[in-house]
């Protein structure tokens, strides 16, 4: 049976937890701004640099509170939350000015950081008031987690049907070939004892970590704390995995029911919490997406991570197939989709990547209507570790990119060692999106490498290193700019 999905001490916890937030809100406004994308997608750079420039006044000529020289100052403000861990800005930043740079760690669980900013009101009644303050709660989550919310409704018999169907399919093949094979040498009636838990569990989070390495780049796997634990990791919650239906009704003490008691419990105390006391409660919303490491891996991948795209863009949506929008319909107003890393691309490339990523959110747009909230898309790097340039190549002039690729990326036969700047040609991007998700020959050859972050950055006004961006304060600018008025 599945499970009531949402209960009334559910609503009652969030509708306490807004109110506090409003009562809070009435010394100074406070905006929740969720920021999530599924692993590797660019969450922490994008959060990183986003509070670097504003605290050292960087420019952002997108953003008009700035443009119009209304913003007055932006700080730190002190931690909102015990509960929840703080975003690690000091920590991300020092690994980014590093001698040598380095990317820092990703997000792996849920964190926040609160920034107070000042501003002058461009509304004339505003205005006499004084200067206005706004209160920004960012939010860093795994994209993965939201890959949860439709076990809500879903029975351990309903979901592990679809998780073995999954593992059975040829793409998956040789991962999943270790936990398949666990599985067989099991029997689900058996009586139930931990260590056998465990080595399933073990060997299906193997087979879903596999298929997300860069080869394969398969994202769609449910239960995101399996490839995201967070704080539970190595946790008993954890120690599940899918079994096949079995003939007869499984006994208390089998295997099969204690493995059904455990995605229970990774339902009711995993899952929904998560849903209630911080997703609920966000205002604003950014996903940001890594199209072109998708396009790196082929069209399966491509096929992939817009299946999981739609699975995440679900939570945001309003209508009766969502198990918990009575929950928080109507309070997330604002999504920007973005795709990340664009200075991978030469900028005349940077529309069809927008066209990319727009036909890969277009399934889960048409399949329901984001609840009323507005709804935009761009192409964006948070951090740009490269410039373009120029090569002729028997006679055309193509566009390239320049910077230095990590150790250990490969282009053909050219393995680099993380020392050498090259000019890099990535290929064109087809004018027809459609094309990147049917088959390997219809696709052009693609070469995204990984760079290392930028050195010799130049300093700002303030004394302070500028991070290059590409449309980051555009994307600010949708994000927060209308509660600057
Ligand atoms: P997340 O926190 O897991 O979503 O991802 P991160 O923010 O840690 O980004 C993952 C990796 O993507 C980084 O380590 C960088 O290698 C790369 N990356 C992120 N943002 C950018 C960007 O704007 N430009 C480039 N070239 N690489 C980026």
């Amino acid at each position: 049976m599945p499970s009531v999905p949402t209960t009334i001490t559910d609503e009652l916890g969030i509708a306490l937890g807004n109110l506090a937030d409003a009562a809070t809100g009435t010394i100074t406004p406070t905006l929740r701004l969720g920021v999530t994308g599924l692993s590797r997608a660019g969450k922490t750079i994008f959060i990183t640099a986003l509070i670097h420039n504003l605290l050292t006044g960087a420019r952002l000529p997108g953003f008009a509170p700035m443009a119009e020289g209304r913003l007055i100052g932006v700080r730190l403000a002190e931690h909102p939350d015990n509960a929840t861990p703080r975003f690690a800005y000091e920590n991300h930043l020092a690994a980014l000015l590093g001698t040598p740079p380095v990317w820092p760690e990703s997000t792996r669980r849920i964190s926040q950081l609160r920034l107070t900013l000042r501003y002058q009101s461009n509304s004339w009644l505003k205005s006499q008031l004084g200067v206005s303050t706004l209160n920004l709660d960012i939010v860093d989550y795994p994209g993965e987690w939201l890959l949860d919310l439709p076990l809500l409704t879903k029975s351990f018999a309903e979901w592990s049907a679809e998780a073995l169907a999954l593992a059975r399919r040829p793409a998956r093949a040789d991962e999943a070939k270790p936990f398949l094979d666990a599985l067989s040498s099991i029997d689900p009636l058996g009586e139930a004892d931990d260590v056998t838990a465990e080595t399933l569990a073990v060997a299906f989070t193997q087979y879903l970590r596999a298929s997300k390495g860069d080869a394969r780049a398969l994202s769609t796997l449910p239960p995101g704390r399996f490839l995201m634990p967070g704080d539970l990791e190595g946790s008993p919650a954890l120690t599940f995995a899918p079994l096949p239906e079995p003939a007869s009704t499984p006994r208390h003490q089998s295997l099969y029911a204690m493995l059904e008691r455990r995605y229970e419990a990774y339902k009711s105390v995993v899952v929904r919490p998560f849903f209630r006391d911080h997703f609920a409660r966000l205002d604003r919303q950014i996903v940001l997406v890594d199209a072109l490491r998708a396009l790196n891996a082929g069209p399966e991948a491509v096929a992939d991570l817009e299946t999981a795209l739609t699975s995440v863009l679900s939570c945001f949506r309003q209508g009766t197939s969502n198990p918990i929008s009575r929950l928080f319909t109507r309070k997330i107003d604002r999504i920007l989709f973005a795709a990340t890393k664009a200075d991978l691309l030469h900028h005349t490339s940077h529309p069809r990547l927008e066209a990319i990523l727009n036909r890969l959110v277009a399934n889960a747009s048409r399949r329901a209507k984001f609840a009323g909230a507005e709804t935009r898309s761009l192409a964006m790097a948070a951090i740009r570790a490269t410039r373009e340039g120029t090569v002729k190549d028997n006679g055309e002039t193509l566009a390239t990119i320049i910077g230095t690729p990590e150790n250990g990326q490969r282009l053909g036969d050219t393995v680099y060692d993380g020392t050498t700047e090259i000019a890099l040609f990535p290929g064109d991007l087809p004018e027809n999106p459609e094309s990147l998700f049917k088959s390997v020959e219809s696709t052009p050859q693609l070469n995204f490498l990984r760079f290392l972050p930028p050195t010799d950055l130049p300093m700002g006004e303030t004394g302070d290193p500028v991070f290059p961006y590409i449309r980051l304060d555009r994307a600010l600018d949708f994000l927060i700019g209308d509660k600057m008025q």
